[in-house]
């Protein structure tokens, strides 16, 4: 609107930035969460190695990459060392016996899923006002991997990238829009929108592509490849902190009011593949098109409406549980919150609080 005067509109978004901080802070997980955690993370450690003493459990997701908010679940892998090891599906039977014989854990073996994986449970206790949700699976190496990489982005630039993060996870739960089962996205899928946006929609960028800067060293092909999958990216964080320097200066609640903005009606949603590795692609060159014939494809059609690849799994497409139904939702939700920033209420507080309502 260009009648309301710049300084107004100036100070709405510093004062949206400050309450985006402060709303964002309290949500994360407190000091004794995350010991908590991690003791049970050893626990359980100890137990598998009663069944496989060459294994390590190693937490991925955001427990690890940065962007946890209070009572996350936990998502755990356990990789074994040895040759000779026993298969998914026999671990996890075994492993869901002796959980249920030695823990107080709820414990549900799922040997024959996909992904074969123990998922387990806590009560709430004193200590743990809301219980424990765990999932353990199996070699899953691109996972660790993944769960890195976003970890590096995360601390490049902890106040502007965190904050977004965590707001857009909030708010995307707050407004049921984050559940892959009903046709909607997952968390690991708005992270990635957001990091695309910083690396790729914002000019300058708030972020440098870790996948494509050059290494300092000569790297060697098995050391950088899983699974066919080159998982390479500049890790030394460091380095990072002490180099980049964005030559983008917008504020928090600048970024979040383009975010918005980008999603609502710039990306293009019916041909684009929104690519944290290489930017904006065509679905027609990874062959994720559903503009195919409706009789032939109905599956790839149903699997492509919104399209994120995997920034190592490069031939996955993070949003394939998206529904076109989600779609809309999801569409309808990020002009929801464009509008309500642009109409700019009194004060930010309470767009915040309209926001995640
Ligand atoms: P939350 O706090 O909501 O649990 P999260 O960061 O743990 O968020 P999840 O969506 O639970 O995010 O995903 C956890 C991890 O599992 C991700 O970091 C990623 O490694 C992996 N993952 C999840 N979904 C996918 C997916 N569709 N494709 C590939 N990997 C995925
Ligand atoms: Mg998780």
């Amino acid at each position: 609107d260009p009648a309301q005067p710049r300084a107004s509109r100036q100070r709405f978004v510093a004062d949206l930035s400050q309450c985006l901080f402060d709303f964002v802070v309290q949500l994360l997980p407190t000091v004794e969460e995350l010991a908590v955690k991690e003791d049970v993370r050893k626990l359980l450690e100890r137990l598998i190695r009663t069944i496989e003493p060459d294994s390590r459990l190693l937490s991925f997701g955001s427990t690890a990459n940065g962007f946890s908010l209070r009572n996350s679940d936990m998502d755990l892998c356990c990789l074994i060392d040895s040759e000779e090891r026993l298969s998914a599906t026999d671990l996890v039977t075994m492993l869901g016996d002796l959980l249920e014989r030695e823990t107080k854990f709820h414990v549900k073996p799922l040997p024959h899923a996909r992904i074969p994986i123990v998922k387990l449970s806590l009560d709430p206790s004193p200590a743990l006002p809301l219980g424990i949700a765990c999932d353990i699976g199996f070699e899953n190496r691109l996972a660790l991997e993944n769960t890195r990489l976003l970890y590096c982005y995360a601390v490049i630039d902890p106040a502007r990238v965190r904050t977004l993060v965590l707001f857009l996870k909030v708010w995307s739960k707050r407004r049921k829009i984050n559940s892959p089962y009903k046709g909607t996205l997952s968390s690991y899928g708005y992270v990635l929108l957001v990091i695309y946006f910083l690396v790729h929609v914002k000019n300058p960028p708030v972020l440098p592509n870790l996948q494509q800067m050059p290494p300092m060293r000569p790297i060697s092909h098995d050391d950088t490849h899983i699974g066919g999958y080159n998982t390479w990216f500049f890790d030394d964080v460091e380095l990072l902190r002490q180099r980049w320097q964005s030559a983008n200066t917008d504020s928090v609640g600048h970024l979040l009011i383009d975010f918005f903005k980008y999603f609502s009606r710039d990306f293009l949603y019916n041909t684009g593949v929104a690519s944290i590795r290489a930017g904006l692609l065509k679905k027609e060159s990874k062959g994720w098109q559903n503009d195919l014939d409706p009789a032939r494809y109905k599956d790839a059609r149903e699997r492509n409406r919104f399209c994120i690849e995997d920034p190592l799994e490069t031939d996955f497409n993070v949003a394939r549980c998206v529904t076109s139904d989600g779609l809309y939702t999801i569409r309808g939700e990020f002009m929801r919150a464009s509008r309500i920033l642009s109409t700019r209420p009194e004060r930010a507080i309470y767009a915040i609080a309209q926001l995640c309502e």
